[in-house]
């Protein structure tokens, strides 16, 4: 690579665990993390961090020249759940920063940005079962509305100014190192922290309420494998459909009591059951297993095989920190 990595939002759900892999990959002294506040201690110590405000567009093409970075990953943003209480910071925040990494590359100030976008494009008049790449898409969450204008100007850039952009459509990523940012399918994290502390779960979607989903080692590898592809090979400029599985609570609740009989679930849906309701229930994602040869590894017998895994270490580990 001519330059090294900038991660953007390098401290979140996602960014802390793709900063860390990448740096295994490149050598942590070339992939810059940033983020307007501080990442966990492994973040912080396994290589460089920078405090950045990522709508300071200033500010980021200074830290882009300071640390010649040729590529840039995007992961700042106001998630879905948290965006409909603050539409106007989540709309600021979330096409603004696009912009300042989009113009960059325009500038030919960076060669590569990676941007994410997610299953809130679609709506209420998208097909709900095996969503197609290409249909309807009227999405009624601001974040829903700002992922679709970001994908649309995605393409536009990659058209108009040949600039390389490449993205997913991120399904709800369950992972246990970092919690999630107030998605509205963080009920999937949440119930593997409260089963192991507590038994039990009050989920905030209803029993049958069914969401694609990833295990957050599948969505690292479909980011690197996205960006490692050769660019003749990336057809698609708005952003790619992905998919690994499709699960309810309900579902979910009852593989988590194979592992734990005990576990009982129960149900309060709240704000964020309508913007469930509004998403696709299972995800067509043939186009980037032609295009880019995406492959996913984890079901969900496996997904909460590795969650109660890592959540019980966690749990141990902070209870023999702080005993009684
Ligand atoms: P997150 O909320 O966990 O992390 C976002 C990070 O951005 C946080 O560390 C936050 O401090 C940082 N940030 C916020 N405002 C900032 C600013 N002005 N400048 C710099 N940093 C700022 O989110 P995540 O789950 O890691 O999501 C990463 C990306 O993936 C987002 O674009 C999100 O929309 C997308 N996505 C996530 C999911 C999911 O399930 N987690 C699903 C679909 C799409």
């Amino acid at each position: 690579m001519a330059g090294k990595i900038l991660i953007i939002g390098a401290s979140g759900q996602i960014g802390t665990e793709l900063c860390l892999k990448l740096r295994e990959i490149h050598g942590n002294k070339n992939v810059i993390a940033s983020d307007i506040k501080e990442g966990n201690e492994e973040l912080m110590h396994s290589g460089p961090f920078e405090v950045a405000n990522a709508m300071d567009g200033e500010l980021i093409a200074r830290l882009v020249e300071k640390h010649n970075v040729a590529e840039v990953y995007l992961m700042a943003a106001m998630l879905s759940g948290t965006a409909e209480k603050a539409p106007m910071k989540a709309w600021a925040l979330n096409m603004d920063s696009l912009f300042n990494v989009l113009n960059l590359a325009r500038d030919k100030k960076i060669e590569k940005v990676f941007w994410p976008s997610s299953i809130a494009v679609f709506g209420p008049s998208t097909p709900k079962e095996q969503t197609p790449q290409a249909t309807v898409m009227e999405p009624t969450t601001v974040y829903g509305i700002s992922k679709q204008t970001g994908e649309r100007w995605c393409e536009y850039f990659h058209r108009i100014y040949g600039v390389d952009v490449r993205s997913i459509r991120y399904p709800g990523i369950i992972s246990y190192r970092t919690l999630p940012g107030g998605g509205t399918t963080d009920y999937a994290v949440e119930i593997f922290h409260e089963a192991v502390r507590k038994g039990s779960y009050t989920s905030f979607l209803s029993e049958n309420t069914s969401l694609p989903m990833m295990f957050m080692e599948d969505a690292i590898k479909a980011t690197i494998d996205i960006m490692a592809a050769p660019a003749e090979k990336i057809k698609v400029r708005s952003s790619y459909n992905l998919s690994a599985m499709s699960f309810t609570p309900k579902i979910l609740a009852e593989e988590i009591k194979k592992k734990m009989p005990d576990f009982s679930i129960d149900y309060k849906p709240d704000f964020r059951q309508k913007i469930a309701d509004s998403w696709p229930s299972s995800i067509d994602d043939s186009q980037a297993r032609k295009d880019w040869g995406w492959q996913h590894k984890f079901g969900l017998e496996s997904l909460t095989k590795e969650m109660l895994k890592g959540v019980e270490a966690q749990f141990q580990k902070t209870s023999s920190a702080n005993p009684g």
